[in-house]
């Protein structure tokens, strides 16, 4: 592996479901550090994509290299050793538990002890200014904090690639303002982030290179700045 090339290169990845082509032959490099923005219209692939990515998803072709080794098809709890983390739109946390004990959950596989997850699970709460929620019971958090917990839950696991399924979704404009911070924060550690988003308001501003899809293709592929301005981009997705 070349440790100063990219740390995830998807290559060709391709996934049908009956007759429709969610995902046809995109190819997306991550390097570490950057913020990376997916967009395209409702049913063009971007969640099938991360899917693929992260192993929810069998592809039917198409290769997923971290350091040199093919992922594609792999189970999800071994591409989650690899270091990629991921986030769902809908926030699943177990109810019952305290964010404390549900973040530190996600890093139990990999610590000898608890007191060794939960002291993970503090920092990544303090990474998010979350620390304060140590305590409270998940099950009744409104859905900012939701989020914000289960970004913790993937930051806990300090992973190389992290991949966001609209994270800025139900936020307001300062909720968004704070989380673009921190996830300015976390990739100038040297996290590569995957930000899946409809709010270009939001991602424009925080992504380094942007990915439009479309029909499962890609659409667009350039700088932030390009995409409003984007003929293609205008016609399949901004201008609807
Ligand atoms: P996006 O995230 O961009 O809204 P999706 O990846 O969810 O798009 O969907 C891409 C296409 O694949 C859509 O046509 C969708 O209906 C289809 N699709 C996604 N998941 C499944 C599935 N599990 N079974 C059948 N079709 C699916």
């Amino acid at each position: 592996a070349n440790p100063t090339g990219p740390l995830l290169r998807v290559e060709g990845l391709t996934k049908g479901f009956g007759g429709v082509r969610a995902v046809d032959g995109v190819s997306l490099t991550l390097e570490a550090g950057t913020i990376t923005g997916l967009i395209g219209p409702n049913g063009s692939g971007k969640t099938t994509l991360v899917n693929l990515i992260s192993g929810l998803e069998m592809p039917d072709g198409g290769r997923v290299l971290m350091g040199g080794t093919d992922l594609a098809g792999q189970r999800p709890d071994r591409i989650a050793r690899t270091g990629i983390a991921r986030t769902f739109q809908a926030v699943s946390l177990p109810e019952g538990a305290s964010v404390l004990a549900a973040v530190a959950a996600a890093r139990l596989e990999r610590d000898g002890s608890i007191a060794q997850a939960e002291a993970h699970a503090l920092w990544a709460l303090e990474r998010l200014g979350a620390a304060d929620l140590a305590a409270k019971p998940c099950a009744g958090l409104p859905a900012a904090l939701r989020r914000r917990v289960e970004l913790a839950r993937a930051l806990a696991r300090q992973p190389a690639v992290l991949l966001l399924d609209e994270p800025a979704a139900g936020l307001t404009d300062g909720e968004k303002a704070e989380l673009a911070g921190h996830l300015r924060a976390i990739a100038a550690t040297g996290t590569a982030i995957l930000v899946v988003e409809h709010d270009m308001g939001f991602l424009l501003p925080l992504a380094g290179h942007v990915l439009c899809l479309d029909q499962g293709r890609p659409l667009y592929a350039g700088p932030p700045e390009g995409v409003r301005s984007d003929p293609a981009v205008v016609a399949a997705y901004l201008g609807e």
